[in-house]
């Protein structure tokens, strides 16, 4: 498991839709990168937001595609 891993399965982690096994690898790579580490925080605010807009059901997949590409580019996670 590398960042790219890591941050590909990062919603479905999130969502608790990864098996344990997946949950596991994730869970430890967390623990030894602080890069995902302050992205997982980032992202769990991110999804707080789309839920409290009432938008849960419907996948917003062009927005998590586009968080996804930014955070892999690097930018600093805003919490503004
Ligand atoms: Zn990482």
């Amino acid at each position: 498991m590398d960042c790219d891993d890591c941050l590909e399965k990062l919603y479905q982690f999130l969502d608790q839709e990864l098996g344990p096994t997946e949950r596991k690898e994730i869970a430890r790579h967390l623990e030894g990168c602080d890069d995902c580490g302050d992205t997982v925080v980032f992202q769990e605010q991110f999804l707080k937001v789309i839920r409290d807009c009432g938008t849960s059901d419907v996948a917003p997949a062009e927005l998590r595609k586009r968080v996804a590409e930014r955070l892999r580019g690097g930018g600093p996670p805003t919490t503004a």
